[in-house]
Order: structure tokens, then C-alpha cells, then sequence
């Protein structure tokens, strides 16, 4: 099922009820440092592709937080090129898909970076304080570090899906983009 295209005026919100933690934690971080490197860029880029942000409003979104940091010439010098990149409009004219959460989860975030999984990639300690963020009870956040103390980072995801909609997720998550997809679906049932 195809969504309607998400604007910038509601991504904000659309962000918190209904992007993983992945992508929420990029959100917040780009909101907060008006920058995110390379690795940031792509995986929450790609997500907002997509999620249905166009071209146009891709580059007015990361336009509006990088100008705050580096100035808009230096942004249209550097960074504007790779986001038409990603949406195929430059090199190669490629069009790129979204991450899945296996290459997520295999990627190898450095200091400094915020892409990854954070079921795979937070401390213990953040991982417990951003799902507190999101509403989770306590007794659902044990369930949740259970699965991660296994490794099962995806049914970790799943489980947090789960205590956020209050509805179950039988076919588990796998891709960033059906977390969002499959929560856009809850919420206008
Ligand atoms: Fe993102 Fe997938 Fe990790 Fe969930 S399991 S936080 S969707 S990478």
C-alpha cells in the first residue's frame, strides 16, 4: 500500500509516532546539532525517501538544520549534491533504496556517528533511557532488553512496535520503512 507524501510541516510528528528508534534518534540528533556525517545522512535520507519526503522537500528539510550550522552557500556547495544523489539525480542517476535493518545492524558506526541500530549499537544505559522516552513501561523494557541480550535486535524492534501501538506485529520487523509503514497503518485504522 502506497502513502501520501509526508510534508515537512508534519514530520515532526510523524517522527515520533511512527519512525523506529533508528531513525528517531538521527531525527532528534540533526534537530539538536544541525549536522549529521555522512553515515547519519544516508541512513536517515534514504528512510525519508522512502517515507515519501520529496526531492524538493528533502532539500529544503536538511537545507533548514545544516544552513544553521555551516551557512546555505557551504551546504549547496557540499552537502545538496548527495542528497540529489540519493534520490538518483546526480552520478550515476542510481536510485537508491532505504536501508534494511540487516545492514543496519551489521554497519559499524564510529565516534561521533548516530546511524546504526540502536538496539545493537546504545549502551545499555541509553538504550533503556530512549525507550523510556518512547512511553515504554518497565516491564515492557525488560521484555525488550531480554531480546537484546540474545541478540535478537529485530525482535527487540518488534517488541518496542508492539508497547508503542499497543497492537501485535506478527510478520516482525525487518525494514526501517514497514516499522513506519506498518504504524501509519495502525494509527489511521
Ligand atoms: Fe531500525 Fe531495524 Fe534497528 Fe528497528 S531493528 S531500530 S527498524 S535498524
Amino acid at each position: 500500500r502506497e502513502f501520501a507524501e509526508i510534508s515537512i510541516k508534519d514530520i515532526d510528528q510523524i517522527a515520533k509516532s511512527s519512525f523506529p528508534l533508528c531513525m528517531r534518534h538521527l531525527f532528534e540528533k540533526l534537530r539538536e546539532d544541525h549536522h549529521l556525517k555522512h553515515g547519519g545522512r544516508m541512513q536517515l535520507g534514504l528512510f525519508l525517501k522512502g517515507v515519501g519526503l520529496k526531492l524538493e522537500d528533502a532539500l529544503a528539510f536538511w537545507k533548514a538544520e545544516f544552513s544553521q550550522r555551516v551557512g546555505s552557500e557551504r551546504f549547496d556547495k557540499e552537502y545538496a549534491y548527495s542528497i540529489r544523489h540519493n534520490y538518483g539525480r546526480e552520478g550515476k542517476r542510481t536510485d537508491y533504496t532505504p536501508y534494511s535493518c540487516q545492514k543496519i545492524i551489521t554497519s559499524a558506526p564510529g565516534v561521533g556517528d548516530h546511524h546504526g541500530c540502536p538496539y545493537r549499537h546504545f549502551s545499555e544505559e541509553n538504550l533503556r533511557a530512549a525507550l523510556g522516552k518512547m512511553g515504554l513501561s518497565n516491564r515492557a523494557v525488560e521484555d525488550v532488553m531480554d531480546k537484546v541480550r540474545n541478540r535478537h535486535y529485530q525482535l527487540a524492534c518488534t517488541l518496542t512496535f508492539e508497547a508503542v501501538h499497543g497492537t501485535s506485529c506478527d510478520a516482525g520487523i525487518n525494514h526501517p520503512n514497514q516499522y513506519f509503514s506498518d504504524s501509519q497503518k495502525v494509527l489511521q485504522s
